[in-house]
This record gives structure tokens, sequence and C-alpha cells, in this order.
């Protein structure tokens, strides 16, 4: 009997798809042809956090992890991020084939998640700037503060252009018309930066196609009602200019086109999203959204197969994943799904994973980390506060206040409050009153911008007021909330809390500046005659200085409306061509 010689025979050479030196086509084709079906099913598939710890996600070959709005390691830190993305990537290139995950977040605003992060003014403020330059260099600032804490994909830019003030979802908005939110489209390149290896690049997602924001009375979720050339003109157009510039990632919206859920739509997603567009991206579901496809809660092989045929490469399922990944196995091994239709979408998401570089680089790029909420990022905030401001009445040039001498008062439930200045989707998915997460609130922006001889009184319900003050800045508005939870079906005015302090604050007898913090404009035609001057001020969100930039000269107001400003809230939906005569019209914005 002979026995084998004990010597080792060469290394086996690596496999093709992970020679990095080769043309990613080729890398891909070289690992599709190495897949079970089971793991094209769960690179297709998207869970939560909370539903896949890294060993399970690992061990039924979950392609995707998300963390939903506030879905937070703890403690709740920088550190503890990227370990927890460390974690699912060490388990994912354990496995026989080592495909990594990828990590999504709705860093919508900075790295909103995130304590401590740098919180930057939600889209409707950036679009009040006009300058798509700076909306670039913060999603670059948002991208380095997302790679130092390991996460890969963002789920933004929100590219809807929210046509009824109504809807809760409209600050979210870069502006009512198409030009804005085109031109906006920067934050993809600044996002993904010159190419998705280089260093902090994030994948970015173009949402929600398309027509989110379109829907009857500003409904979330709800149903667009328009013909197919101005869901085109109207809708499209920033989806266009997204897929122009690379966008990684675009997802689906939750609204109905003509009666039809987008999530079905073959025709938008298949024909004109990656047939006429030409996007080479991947599409993805959103939260639980294939569940609403028949009316039920929960999801069915239906609903599965629908979606996936109709066009979608992951689903963001996000917690029966399981049961997700059995229900598209059985439809695609009953013929029902086909097989070209899984590898379409498996060269889609795996292209992605290998241009971001997920092969090679893994893990966090530490080196990020301490960017998180950076004075660099700070500053670059305050100045985008300053820029969004939007400066709409000015009587007898009130503004800019002075900065020396005297008493000012300072009033308002907005004006001492990170929480309420930052909005929904800050550290908690509605967001929530109070000291949430570092910053600067308007009123210390304004304590900071007086010059030593100037007191500063402030009371929240405009308590102790009196005539010897030489004016009064009052911070009113909304307070946070995310999605349909802001939908405002009947009134949309000042609440009452509001109305009382400005009641108070008024019958002083010295000028009335009223900063407005809110997400849209409200109706406040009755009340404006009362006031000397008024700023938009939109959600600021942790810079308040820079609204205090703006009250005190230090930046002379630039900003102008990226919406129409209703003169009252039946005028709404207020840009349907009917000629309705506005408070402020779209574009408006006074300088000093
Ligand atoms: C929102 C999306 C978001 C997703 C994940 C959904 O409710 O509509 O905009 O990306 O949740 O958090």
């Amino acid at each position: 009997r002979r026995v084998a010689p004990a010597v080792s025979a060469a290394p086996p050479a690596p496999p093709l798809y992970r020679d990095a030196s080769k043309p990613v086509a080729d890398r891909v084709e070289d690992l599709l042809a190495r897949m079970t079906l089971q793991d094209k099913i769960g690179q297709m598939t998207q869970a939560e956090r909370q539903a896949a710890d890294p060993k399970a996600a690992a061990r039924d070959r979950v392609g995707s992890i998300l963390s939903g709005g506030g879905s937070a390691p703890t403690p709740n830190t920088a550190e503890s991020w990227a370990d927890m993305y460390d974690a699912y990537q060490r388990e994912a290139i354990a496995t026989p084939l080592g495909i990594p995950i990828i990590y999504g977040v709705d860093a919508v605003h900075g790295h909103n998640n995130v304590y401590g992060a740098t919180i930057f003014p939600h889209n409707i403020g950036l679009g009040a700037t006009g300058d798509p330059e700076l909306v670039q260099r913060i999603a670059r600032a948002t991208a380095e503060e997302i790679s130092g804490t390991g996460i890969d994909w963002d789920f933004a830019p929100c590219l809807c252009v929210a046509r009824n003030d109504r809807w809760g979802r409209t600050y979210e908005s870069f502006g009512e018309t198409p030009q804005r939110p085109t031109a906006m489209t920067s934050a993809v390149t600044g996002l993904q930066g010159d190419h998705l290896d280089g260093p902090a690049s994030v994948l970015a997602t173009a949402k929600h196609y398309v027509g989110d924001g379109g829907t009857t009375g500003g409904d979330d979720q709800g149903n667009t009602e328009i013909d197919e050339e101005e869901l085109r003109a109207i809708h499209l157009a920033p989806f266009t200019e997204a897929v122009r510039r690379g966008v990684g990632a675009v997802m689906i919206s939750y609204s109905s086109w003509n009666g039809v859920k987008m999530h079905a739509n073959s025709y938008l997603i298949n024909d004109v999203l990656k047939g006429e567009l030409g996007f080479t991206g991947f599409v993805v579901s959103d939260w639980q959204a294939i569940d609403q496809l028949d009316g039920q809660p929960g999801f069915t092989a239906e609903e599965v197969r629908t979606s996936i045929n109709a066009g979608l490469d992951m689903i963001m399922v996000p917690h029966e994943y399981q049961k997700f990944m059995d229900l598209l196995r059985a439809e695609v091994e009953a013929g029902r799904v086909p097989m070209a239709r899984i590898d379409d979408a498996n060269r889609r998401i795996l292209t992605k994973k290998f241009e971001l570089g997920l092969f090679e680089r893994p893990f966090t790029d530490r080196a990020y980390t301490g960017t998180v909420g950076s004075p660099e990022h700070r500053g670059l905030a305050r100045e985008a506060v300053r820029e969004s401001q939007v400066l709409l009445k000015n009587d007898g040039g009130v503004l800019p206040l002075a900065k020396d001498g005297g008493k000012i008062f300072v009033a308002g439930k907005n004006a001492d409050d990170i929480g309420n200045q930052s909005g929904g989707w800050t550290i908690s998915w509605q967001g929530s009153s109070g000291p949430i997460t570092p910053g600067t609130t308007i009123l210390e922006g304004i304590r900071q911008a007086v010059s030593p001889s100037t007191e500063v009184t402030y009371d929240r319900y405009g308590n102790g007021i009196d005539g010897s003050y030489r004016a009064a800045i009052v911070v009113v508005g909304e307070t946070p909330y995310a999605e349909g939870a802001g939908d405002r079906p009947a009134g949309m005015g000042l609440d009452q809390e509001d109305l009382a302090t400005l009641a108070r604050v008024q019958q002083a007898g010295v000028p009335v500046v009223v900063v407005l913090v809110s997400g849209r404009p409200l109706d406040i035609a009755a009340e404006l005659p009362g006031w000397d001057a008024l700023v938009a001020s939109w959600l600021p969100g942790t810079e308040g200085a820079g609204v205090a930039d703006v009250l005190f000269g230090d930046h002379h107001p630039t900003g102008t409306l990226p919406v129409t400003w209703m003169a009252s809230a039946d005028q709404q939906p207020i840009n349907d061509g009917d000629g309705k005569q506005p408070l402020f019209p779209l574009g408006f914005g006074l300088r000093y």
C-alpha cells in the first residue's frame, strides 16, 4: 500500500472575484457562478439590525442590514457604531464566499441617528440656499461622518418634489418645482465622492421613486393622480439627473401612481428607470412597503413575486427576513420569478459592493471616526444655516438688530430647544423636543452674537416683557415629526402656545422679530401684520448660531423660498396653476 507523500501541494489560486486587479464585471460573474440560490436570495434581503444580529445575518447569508430611524447601538457613540458594523463584517467575511454586507442608514441631514453628529438643515432649508455647491460639501461632510461609523450606504438624498405642504415630508424636499431638487442632486456627488472606492465614499440613494410628493391631499404614502407627462416633467426630472450623476441606489416610493402602487409598477421601474434612464445601480424597496401591495398586513408570496418582477432588487423586509427568503426561493423554484431576474438583481448589488471596495476593505476606516460632530463640520453647518434663512418681512429695517447696548427679549418654544430646531429624523425617527444631542440653540446663538453691553432676557412664554426692551425675538413654529405623523389635513396655523406667547410679547409695544422654525410654510396671514420682521428658519439643525448670524448682520440674508407661501391653508395645493394669490411667491426673499 502506498501512502501519499506528506508534502503539501501549492495553495490553490485565490478565486478571480477576490482579485482587485480584475475588472468589476469579471469579478461579479466569477462570484455569481459560485453562489447558491440561497446566497443570491440573501443578497436581495435587507434586515433590520434588531432582527438579525451579526451571527444570524451571516448564517442566513443576509446581504444587507439597516438601522431604521433611530435604531442605534448602545451606547449611541460613533465608536460603538463602528464596532457594531465591524462585527457584522467579521461574520460576513467568514462565510464560505465571504461576501461583505452593505449597511444602510437614513443620514438625511447629517448622520442624524448618531448622538453628537453634526445636524445640518433639513432639505427644505438647503433648498432655500439655492446653492448646489454648498449641498455637495454638506454631503461630503456627512459621508465622512458616516464612514467614521463604518456605514457604507445612505438612504439620501430625498428628491421628492413636494406639491402640497400638508404633506408631513415637505421638509425632506428641496423644493416644490423640479429645479431645486434637480440641482441638489449634487448631494449624490458629495456622498459618493469622485469614485465609490475613494476615501469616505458612501453609496447614495435617490428616493422615493417616483411621485411621492405629488399625492392627492398631500397624504403620505398616498395616490399621485396626474398624467404621465406631468409625472415626468415634475417628479421624474430629479431622478434623471441623479442617474446621470451615477447614483448607486434608488428607493421606491410607498405612494401609488393613478392607483397602482409604485412597488408593483414594472413600467416605471423596469422600463423607465432601468431601461430608458439606463440606471445600472440597484433598486431597494421602502420599509415593509411590499406588505402594502394587497392591502393586508404582512407579506405574501404574491407580494414578493410582484415586487421582484417589477424590478425591485433588494427588499427592506425588515423584520421577518427568513420568511421573505423562503418565499422568494419557492417562487424561483416554481418558475414564477425567473432566475435571470435573480441574477440581474445580484449583478447590480454585487457590482456596488465591489465598486465600494468592500471586498478589499470591509472594516470601518477609523481615520474618519473623529469627524463625527467635528468643529469643521459644525462650521459648515452654521454656514448652511445662515444661507438657508429667508427674510420675509422687515418693516422699518428692524433687521439687522444692533449688537450693542440695551436689552433684547427672547421668547417662544423653539428658541432654546435643539430637538425642536432639528425636527424629525434626529436621534429618533420622529425626533423629539429637548437637549437630545449636543449643539447650539438659537437662544445660545443670540447670546453669543451680542456684545457684553446687551442684556438678553429669555422667557419661553413671553412673561415679564415690558416696553424697556429694544426688540423681542420670538421663535415659534412646529415641533418634531416625521412622515405621515406630520401630515396636516386640517389647519396649518400656529399652535395655541405660540399664539399666546406672541400675544404676550406684542402687548409690550416693542419691535417684534418672529423666527419661524418649521418644516414648511404655515398659515400665518392673520398674525403677520402684528410682526415687524419675519424670518423663515426652516429646521436648521444643531447650529443655531447661523440664525443669529442673520438676525445681527453677520450674514446678509440671501435665502429664497423653495416653496410658495400660502395665504391660507385652503390654498393647498397652491401650485396647481389656478392663479391663487400667495402670501409670498416662490423664490421670494428680502435683503436688508
Ligand atoms: C421611509 C424611508 C426610509 C426608510 C428606512 C421609511 O419609512 O419612507 O425614507 O429610508 O423608512 O428608515
